[in-house]
């Protein structure tokens, strides 16, 4: 890249864009169309130019403003140096004009370009005028600007940019020569960071380029950005990158992908419920997940393709859900298949030594799981484990009723799985080892909770209560009452379990 000016405080992103046709990245076709055009002096009368942020729509109005303006020009090419080309890069030039749609809707802005238009430039050979976001213009702004391109003064150029073409209206875009801007590569955009990392005599790694090149989306600005928030230390991680943007560690994220593997529909729930407790953002995680799959299907890995395209799908899908969460347990529920429900004694590293939990016992062998005269229509109207889990025991009304909650409200069934339950006076009580704290809460909301007692009332003949406890920290210091209840279930529990061996 060629770049005249570095002063020392601009932004590593406004000293790095390209003042030249040729060093735009990424946007080969347009940019060779528009020089071609420059250099044959056979300009449109209007461009628009379309694309999502940071790709470099607005540079590449400026450098086409510069070129159609350039006293020596290089075959298309701005020179840079001349009067013209230095009045428009100092921003003093009055034959170049910036709108920006965004900021007041522009029907002022407008008006005043209908009336100056019509002017001859003041030093220049064209009139340019560079419409930023131009679907955001009024109705009104865009009847006035639309009189003005239905009858150009020959000496004026417009070059709309846009990030939603489909907002401008068909009468506007009829009028312009328009051109699509596309997603810069991450390849490009990690190639660019290492380059100019080296020429800023910074140390970047090769794995950090990759990594902020993905999170850039294709926008090189951002890309850019990010670099500059690293660039302070003189050398950019890996794990600086992901302290920055607060995306999931590569273990967190390989843990739910083996889950997801493993079809461990437990395993892969406490994992989103990390993200979440964390404050991670739930769709970068899936992100990130997608592309350790993808890695690991090109290590070898050919199991994780269908897990990898839905992944793909439901990231996709994610701005239209209702709740992103539920949306994406779903996703995670129907790849794992049906939760499997705890075997008690084997729950998942259940508890540890710490937690002061009783013994497990199975519910009452004598409870039969049929629902006795409950008025449950909407639980009876599924059949305890009909297609249920692989262990059909009626004797157990707990699996029971996993089994029938997995066929029908599968994340309760999950949320559920890793429990280990006890069933004293009346009380049925379920508790979540400490690791599942997102399945606790999960169970809190109402709806998810109702369900749940009303499928306990079903399967636990003669229950009175449900009560949910998790054992993570800060779980909430026992009342007196509840002391004397977990003493005796204690007790309880010791005694069944002297009956089972
Ligand atoms: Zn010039």
């Amino acid at each position: 890249m060629n770049h005249p000016t570095r002063p020392e405080g601009l932004s590593l992103y406004r000293r790095w864009r390209p003042q030249r046709f040729s060093d735009v990245v990424g946007q080969e076709l347009v940019v060779e169309t528009l020089r071609r055009a420059v250099a044959q002096g056979r300009t449109a009368h209007a461009y628009l130019l379309s694309g999502q942020r940071g790709i470099g729509k607005t540079t590449l109005a400026r450098i086409l403003a510069r070129a159609v303006n350039c006293t020596a020009l290089d075959d298309g090419e701005p020179c840079n140096r001349c009067e013209s080309c230095l009045r428009i890069l100092e921003g003093r030039s009055l034959d170049v004009v910036e709108i920006d749609g965004a900021s007041n809707r522009g029907i002022d802005q407008i008006r005043q370009l209908r009336e100056q238009v019509t002017y001859l430039p003041a030093g220049s050979r064209r009139k340019v005028y560079i419409i930023d976001e131009i679907h955001m213009l009024t109705g009104e702004a865009f009847n006035a600007l639309l009189k003005t391109l239905e009858e150009p003064p020959a000496h004026a150029l417009f070059v709309f940019a846009t990030t939603e073409a489909h907002k401008v209206p068909a009468t506007v875009i009829s009028r312009c020569q328009a051109f699509e801007l596309s997603p810069i590569s991450e390849e490009l955009i990690s190639e660019l960071l290492l380059k100019i990392a080296e020429e800023e005599g910074l140390k970047l790694d090769e794995a950090a380029g990759r990594l902020i090149a993905r999170r850039s989306g294709g926008a090189l600005r951002d890309a850019l950005v990010v670099l500059e928030q690293l660039a302070h230390v003189g050398s950019v991680s890996e794990e600086s990158v992901v302290q920055l943007l607060g995306l999931p560690r590569a273990e967190d994220v390989d843990r739910f992908v083996t889950a997801l593997l493993e079809q461990d529909a437990t395993a892969a729930l406490s994992a989103l419920g990390m993200q979440a407790r964390k404050g991670r953002d739930i769709g970068v995680f899936l992100d990130e997940a997608a592309v350790r799959a993808r890695d690991r299907v090109i290590a070898g890995n050919s199991e994780l393709i269908p897990i990898a395209r839905r992944l793909i799908e439901v990231r996709a899908e994610l701005p239209r859900a209702v709740s992103r969460s539920i949306h994406v347990e779903l996703a995670v529920l129907e790849l794992c298949g049906p939760p499997r429900p705890a075997a008690s004694g084997e729950a998942p590293s259940a508890n540890g030594a710490h937690a002061p939990s009783p013994p497990v016992s199975k519910a009452p062998t004598s409870v039969e799981a049929s629902p006795g005269g409950v008025a449950v229509e909407e639980a009876r109207a599924q059949p305890p484990g009909t297609a249920g889990g692989p262990a059909e025991r009626p004797d157990d009304p707990w699996e029971a009723m996993l089994a029938a909650c997995a066929q029908d409200r599968v994340s309760i069934a999950a949320f559920l799985a890793p429990a280990q339950t006890s069933f004293v006076d009346g009380v049925l009580w379920i508790r979540l080892p400490s690791e599942c704290r997102y399945h606790y809460e999960a169970l809190q909301a109402p709806t998810e909770r109702a369900y749940m007692e009303r499928m306990v009332q079903v399967y636990f003949e003669g229950l009175l209560t449900v009560h949910v406890e998790w054992e993570g920290e800060g779980r909430e210091a026992l009342t007196l009452e509840e002391s004397a209840r977990l003493a005796a279930e204690m007790l309880e529990g010791k005694v069944v379990e002297k009956e089972h061996t």
